[in-house]
């Protein structure tokens, strides 16, 4: 893409109201826009982003086994009653609406209810388990914080996967499977090293749930560390007890401030006996069916990735979410040697369908190279009269700043 062309500009200072690092390094590089406290737009380079992230996500999903579908964002009040999850006395993060025809519904904070529904049409023998069910669908809160940017939003992007077993133990398989699952994608993203499984406050069918939890001094979260066996306790269940079961002590734990990246719960049965999801045995005996969900904020990783990776000058993408590969930052003036060599450069490498960014603005150098750490594409190509003379490229890496020397040939 030709950053002439690219609508949205760079700008020096975020908005006033902005206190988190993420959000303000993602407005004034153009990456979103802010609508108001907790509500952002993705624009085109965001979107590029998320799209990323969404598609490791998808990978590693369907490799498990799940199936992808949508689910509504309305939701049907009779349905949630059933549950016991309607009343703002039990759920007070409800955003709700009244209906025209009578009566309201409701912007969906999860889908656990609408999925049991939907799973009780299509699943009634043992022959029809175990299955995996997953999305990626816009959640509605209304969050009280709003002091983390992306991280924090009204409404926000989630993937949420659901598991539906026969029995606790295939439940259990199911449930380790996605564990897995989870690690791979958090080292995709780049942040496997610093992502530490924790257990959380489980709910009702099991002791601890599992949170993958990024270390970051912008984290909401206070976690206690075990270096030695990477694994962690949130601040929440912290007691001697529960230390005892998981054969931590004290002495080896560090506290650290960390942001939920993702979490994994056992739900047993609790949602399939609400709303009457069953199976048929091989005896012709009937039983709820064994669940599970999976959650991991995709907005929030935008977020968490803009926070740990960065630095004074800007963001530093991985590659593995980044919008481009190459940012091609030409010196010349239109028409002349140099940025005829750009042009080439930008050309052959389209043609490859490797993504560039090509900055060929009338701008200079200085301002292009401040916007080129800003946006924090991964490699930097700066195409100048040094360059032509020499036959090489110098290319940059953003996050270390290493400098190799390339040819026009061998960056292809
Ligand atoms: P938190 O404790 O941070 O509020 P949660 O326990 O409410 O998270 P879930 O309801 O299980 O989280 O949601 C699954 C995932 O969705 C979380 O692990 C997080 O990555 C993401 N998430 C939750 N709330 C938000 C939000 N308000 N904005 C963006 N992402 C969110
Ligand atoms: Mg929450």
């Amino acid at each position: 893409m030709r950053q002439s062309a690219l609508f949205t500009k760079t700008r020096r200072e975020a908005p006033a109201d902005e206190v988190a690092k993420n959000a303000q390094l993602l407005i004034r590089a153009g990456y979103v826009h802010k609508e108001m406290a907790g509500v952002y737009s993705y624009l085109p380079l965001g979107l590029r982003v998320l799209k990323n992230i969404e598609q490791i996500i998808r990978e590693e999903m369907n490799a498990l086994g799940g199936q992808e579908l949508v689910m509504t964002a309305l939701q049907d009040k009779a349905l949630w009653e059933r549950t016991d999850r309607w009343d703002d006395e039990k759920v007070d993060s409800w955003f709700k609406i009244a209906l025209k025809t009578g009566g309201e519904t409701g912007l969906a904070i999860t889908h656990e209810e609408p999925l049991t529904s939907i799973m009780t049409e299509h699943v009634s023998s043992y022959r029809d388990l175990p299955v995996m069910v997953y999305q990626f669908q816009t959640k509605f809160r209304n969050e009280l914080r709003a002091k983390s940017g992306v991280m924090r939003g009204k409404e926000f992007l989630m993937k949420d996967l659901y598991s539906f077993a026969r029995t606790d133990s295939e439940h259990q398989a199911q449930y380790d499977a996605a564990r897995e699952a989870y690690k791979k994608i958090f080292k995709r993203l780049g942040i496997g090293e610093r992502t530490y499984i924790t257990f959380a406050s489980g709910g009702v069918f099991s002791e601890f749930s599992e949170e993958f939890q990024t270390l970051s001094d912008a984290g909401e979260d206070t976690i206690f560390v075990d270096k030695e066996k990477k694994i962690a306790v949130n601040k929440e269940v912290m007691s001697d007890a529960t230390l005892q079961k998981l054969g931590l002590t004290k002495e080896a734990l560090v506290e650290k401030k960390v942001i939920e990246a993702g979490n994994i719960f056992h739900l047993g049965t609790r949602f399939s006996e609400a709303l009457g999801l069953a199976y048929t045995d091989e005896q012709g005996k009937r039983h709820p069916v064994v669940m599970g969900s999976y959650g991991i904020g995709v907005t929030r990783m935008l977020g968490i990735l803009a926070e740990v990776m960065s630095d004074e000058k800007g963001l530093a993408w991985p590659e593995s979410v980044a919008p481009f590969k190459y940012h091609i930052v030409s010196l010349g003036q239109k028409g002349d040697e140099v940025s005829r060599a750009a042009d080439a450069l930008y050309a052959d490498l389209t043609q490859k369908s490797i993504e560039v960014l090509y900055d060929d603005r009338e701008a200079r150098a200085g301002e292009k190279f401040a916007d080129s750490d800003l946006i924090g594409i991964p490699y930097r190509i700066v195409v100048g009269k040094e360059a032509l003379a020499s036959g090489e490229y110098e290319v940059v890496a953003r996050a270390t700043g290493a400098v190799a020397k390339k040819t026009h040939g061998e960056i292809l």
